[in-house]
């Protein structure tokens, strides 16, 4: 199979989700400077956004990038991100949301490196369930495994005396033993499915950069919006009536087009 073949399949595989994707995430009044939510037209981020800022300081997330939005339970993409990881797993959610991904990477990778100002990610970590413990890889790993294969994997524990639902940053809810293979610069990128109110993948980040990551950027398949939360209303009206459109990216224009997320390759 070329790289051509394979390029237009998976652009193919993201056009069939155009009809009920929602409109591609960007900078708006209202809209939180830091994971794309809803937000007070009088503040830059959201309120979750500022709890963690000051819980965590400097050992937070350099970027947030969510893909696209889903709402809150509602439509196609949602059933998507819950079907995926049912067991046994749904094989059709699972490879659009691969498809996803993998075009997202493929075309936008470059922009989301300019807005952290990594070179090339040296490192994948994926936000662990913390319900389902008991798994060995997380079904997202299995997903997106194929796509960030050259990357050093980090593997993190979750400490059980944390609620697993908690919706609050938590600075030692999750583990990092250590970095494999630590670069001078490890970049990391750290990947979970949907992004709520950032709690556990902030915590995950906390943890890696105490470990010694430079630059830790959260790559999230859907950013959740809450739709009975007043002022997510014009958000919420954006979203319900822009198209995705998969040729723009939140950080789209700071970068050149066509990479991989490890590299020029
Ligand atoms: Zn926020
Ligand atoms: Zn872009």
């Amino acid at each position: 199979m070329s790289g051509e073949y394979r390029r237009y399949s998976v652009r193919a595989h993201v056009e069939v989700q155009l009809a009920y994707l929602h409109a591609t995430p960007v900078q708006a009044p209202g809209v939180c400077r830091t994971c794309f939510g809803a937000c007070e037209l009088k503040y830059a981020n959201c309120i979750p956004c500022r709890d963690i800022e000051y819980a965590a300081g400097v050992h937070r997330a350099d970027l947030v990038v969510p893909i696209t939005y889903r709402k809150g339970s509602e439509g196609q993409h949602s059933q998507n991100l819950r079907m995926y990881k049912q067991v046994p797993a749904n094989k059709a959610a699972a490879t659009n949301l691969t498809a996803l991904f993998a075009h997202f990477c493929q075309n936008h990778i470059t922009c989301v490196k300019a807005a952290a100002d990594v070179e090339h990610f040296t490192h994948v970590c994926f936000v662990p369930s913390t319900k389902n413990r008991s798994q060995a890889r997380h079904p997202l790993e299995e997903a997106l495994a194929s796509k960030v294969r050259s990357l050093r994997r980090i593997s993190v524990g979750v400490n059980p005396d944390v609620q697993p639902d908690s919706r609050s940053f938590n600075s030692d809810w999750f583990v990092v033993q250590s970095i494999p293979d630590p670069q001078p610069q490890t970049d990391v990128l750290l990947i979970d499915d949907t992004w709520v109110t950032g709690s556990r993948a902030q915590s995950v980040a906390y943890q890696l950069k105490r470990s010694g990551a430079r630059r830790v950027v959260i790559m999230v398949l859907a950013r959740q919006i809450q739709p009975g939360y007043g002022p997510a209303r014009p958000l919420v009206e954006r979203i319900s009536s822009v198209p995705y459109d998969m040729d723009i990216c939140a950080f789209h224009g700071h970068g050149r087009v066509g990479a991989s997320p490890e590299g020029d390759g």
